[in-house]
């Protein structure tokens, strides 16, 4: 049996609620993390129609990426979709768990998606974080170096890029006195005791102290285990806004067009006018991306894929950059089909589906 926690605390792991920006409201929404799985429905919004799809799926709880409930509810008697979307989700006993701005900051997540669709290669991060690394330094006596190190690497510190266990460590000596009250690995009450010692120092992302700090004072030889955290300023190269990648050949503006038309399954772009004949470099972003124009041009990407573009931000392109709006829907419908991919991996006793309902708010007329 699977209990919801389990779930989310795995889509947690992937894409931890601290990635999340502050307007957004990721997490469980409903429901109780106790409670036993029957299946899980994976979709992009959660409306009183996906709701129903659960209910006869026999899915008790619902995946979104959208959350249902961004600001808080003062009434919920069924005025509106969102209020009645909760109530249904209630009293059917669905969960509902959104998986949003933070799923959109990870490696492997939203924009990675739309990046493998497009069939881009050497894909990263268009606007890393800052503020997501901390440094750990600690005081470990030479003989058990590697295995406190090996304790923290599986804590997940020291990985950077396509490294890990990366540390620095230098030797020198410590001194401490044990009190009456101490039992000290080494030395004797009331006696100053120097010990030859490694000065290591790791990083990790923030999201992981508590584990770090568990795993340290584990397999830290001493009662008192000598540490100091602090906050890196540095870029996470793994965590951020949009992505960005090269197509495998270049291609025209036309046919760069068309391509995009294919692999995300579209029936219109509006984009801007065709600058460069010679489409290599593509930055994306699913949803309102527009904030990200200025990183899209930093990056020299020739294109930029993203959604909820407004006719005044269309002439930001100013002749630097093909824009290319598919519809918000269109840029993130393929995430249910990436958190199929991840909870069919790890869960096996009960089913995850994609749900069915078409949930996208905006129809076109040609
Ligand atoms: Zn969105």
């Amino acid at each position: 049996m699977t209990i919801v926690k389990e779930i989310t605390h795995y889509l947690e792991q992937l894409a931890p609620l601290s990635y999340q920006e502050s307007y957004d409201n990721a997490g469980l929404i409903v429901g109780n993390t106790q409670t036993e799985v029957t299946g899980v429905l994976l979709t992009l919004d959660s409306t009183e129609a996906v709701v129903e799809e659960a209910i006869a799926k026999g899915c008790n709880l619902i995946v979104a990426h959208h959350p249902i409930v961004f600001k808080g509810l003062k009434k919920l008697n069924g005025r509106n979709y969102v209020e009645r979307t909760i109530i249904k989700a209630i009293k059917n006993d669905i969960a509902i768990y959104a998986i949003h701005t933070n799923l959109d900051h990870v490696m492997g997540g939203v924009n990675s998606m739309i990046a493998e669709r497009l069939q881009l290669q050497k894909v990263r991060v268009l606007a890393p974080k800052s503020d997501t690394l901390l440094k750990l330094v600690s005081f470990v006596p030479t003989e058990v170096t590697q295995a406190v190190l090996d304790a923290l690497y599986e804590a997940g510190v020291g990985a950077i890029g396509n490294y890990d266990h990366c540390s620095f460590r230098v030797n020198g000596t410590g001194t401490f006195r044990p009190n009456e009250m101490a039992n000290p690995f080494i030395g004797s009450a009331q006696k100053d005791e120097e010990v030859t010692e490694n000065r290591i120092e790791v990083i990790f992302p923030a999201h992981l102290q508590g584990k770090v700090l568990n795993a340290l004072k584990q397999a830290h030889p001493y009662e008192e285990v000598a540490y100091y955290i602090s906050a890196l300023q540095n870029l996470n190269q793994e965590v951020g806004a949009g992505a960005v990648g090269e197509l495998p050949k270049a291609m025209t503006g036309d046919e760069f067009l068309t391509h995009l038309k294919d692999t995300m399954g579209l029936q219109m772009i509006r984009h801007t006018a065709l600058v460069s004949d010679s489409i290599k470099k593509v930055a994306v972003c699913g949803g309102a991306g527009g904030f990200l124009l200025n990183d899209a041009i930093g990056a020299n990407a020739d294109v930029f894929v993203t959604a909820d573009y407004k006719y005044h931000e269309f002439f930001d392109a100013d002749g630097r950059i093909l824009i290319c709006d598919v519809g918000h829907y269109e840029s993130e419908v393929y995430t249910k089909e990436l958190l199929q991919r991840y909870l069919s991996k790890k869960f096996v006793n009960f089913a995850t589906i994609l749900s069915e309902t078409n949930t996208n708010p905006v129809f076109y007329r040609s």
